[in-house]
């Protein structure tokens, strides 16, 4: 791979600011904001494929992860109305869930001895619902499967259930990791500048609150991940802020695991008249988180969104983790328009479509201790 990068810095066509910038990934050194915006503007697919699939050998190898996992989306019932929200419904609105605690239990206890090793939960956030609700649901899961790892709560669900339950942020943290939280997803950072974030979900958590609540988790030992809602009304300086505002946050920390950039879906939003962005753009992105967030040791594509063959094709571009089994137990992006309309992989689904690139399948558990080579 070494050498495919410097064969791409010999090019004679190689524009001078896009050799600077593979200079300094070869150098181990890390990129500028204007860097990224410069391979935002200018840089070819194959030229970032090149620099991003270089940083992902050189920190995983062919290595290539996914997990045993399901979700729960406890309800879609949602006191916000976001504007990329395919997913949201009101009280007694048409196509609205609640499920309650025993229909979540039932759920759990279908997974018992399948060997899935986490649990994803997140939702719309319920009027009626607060900290102890969803504590009470933690600690009965665990009671099914006492192994399991409960990843759980966008910031945004966070923020409404410990404000409602009068605790302060690290008071109310502590208190779901007691109850049986281990991690959070890193749903609800969308697009975190202000003038993007006032358009699309101006009522919801602050970017500032999503970072502290992230900030605050990882002082008190649950880690997360993060995430990026792009495609929509944002264009690359907001993205390049976003990514810049979580480096600034990991360097402080350390507590992310991994980063996930979420592509805009547009059926059944307000914003559809945006349209979608292209396989190659989704790729780019790919390749230029890779190569800008050199302090987050995993990028995950996740396959339910973008679909299993652009999956499969981002392993090349700086991805090394493609999440896991699923089952069929999210609604979220096929109420979006994803193509998958019941996501759901096997082991050997999964196994196969890495090893069909040449890469190599591992399954690890949510921190990424490995649990099965393949
Ligand atoms: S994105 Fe989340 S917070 Fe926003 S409306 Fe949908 S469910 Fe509610």
């Amino acid at each position: 791979m070494e050498q495919s990068l410097l064969t791409l810095l010999n090019a004679k066509q190689l524009d001078v600011d896009l050799k600077d910038v593979a200079l300094k990934v070869l150098a181990g050194e890390r990129i500028s904001e204007e860097n990224a915006l410069l391979l935002y503007e200018k840089a070819e697919l194959g030229f970032l494929g090149i620099l991003a699939n270089y940083i992902r050998e050189q920190k995983h190898g062919d290595t290539t992860y996914f997990n045993k996992n399901f979700h729960i989306e406890p309800t879609n019932i949602c006191i916000y109305s976001c504007k990329f929200c395919s997913y949201v419904r009101k009280i007694g609105e048409e196509g609205a869930w609640e499920y309650s605690i025993d229909e979540i239990l039932k759920i759990v206890e279908s997974y018992k001895n399948t060997g899935v090793s986490e649990v994803h939960i997140v939702g719309g956030v319920h009027p009626k619902r607060d900290l102890d609700y969803y504590g009470n649901m933690m600690q009965q899961i665990k009671t099914i499967i006492p192994d399991i790892h409960i990843k759980a709560f966008t910031a945004v669900e966070l923020d409404y259930m410990i404000r409602k339950s009068r605790l302060s942020l690290k008071d109310g943290l502590l208190k779901l990791k007691e109850y049986g939280l281990d991690s959070l997803p890193g749903g609800g950072a969308e697009i975190f500048h202000p003038d993007i974030r006032k358009q699309v979900c101006d009522e919801k958590a602050s970017s500032d609150l999503w970072l502290t609540i992230h900030e605050t988790a990882h002082s008190v030992g649950i880690p997360s991940n993060a995430t990026m809602l792009y495609g929509h009304i944002e264009n690359y300086f907001h993205r390049v802020h976003h990514l810049s505002e979580l480096r600034k946050l990991q360097d402080k920390t350390g507590g992310f695991n991994t980063f996930i950039p979420l592509k805009y879906r547009k059926e059944n939003n307000t914003l559809s008249h945006v349209g979608e962005l292209t396989a190659i753009e989704v790729l780019r992105n790919y390749a230029i988180s890779r190569i800008f967030l050199d302090n987050f040791p995993h990028l995950k594509a996740y396959w339910p969104s973008i679909g299993k063959e652009i999956a499969q094709l981002s392993l090349s571009f700086g991805v090394d983790d493609i999440d896991g089994t699923i089952d069929d137990s999210t609604k979220i992006y096929s109420m979006a328009g994803a193509e998958d309309k019941n996501p759901k992989m096997t082991t050997d689904d999964l196994v196969r479509l890495v090893k069909d690139v040449k890469r190599k399948p591992v399954e690890r558990d949510t921190l990424y201790n490995i649990i099965n080579t393949f």
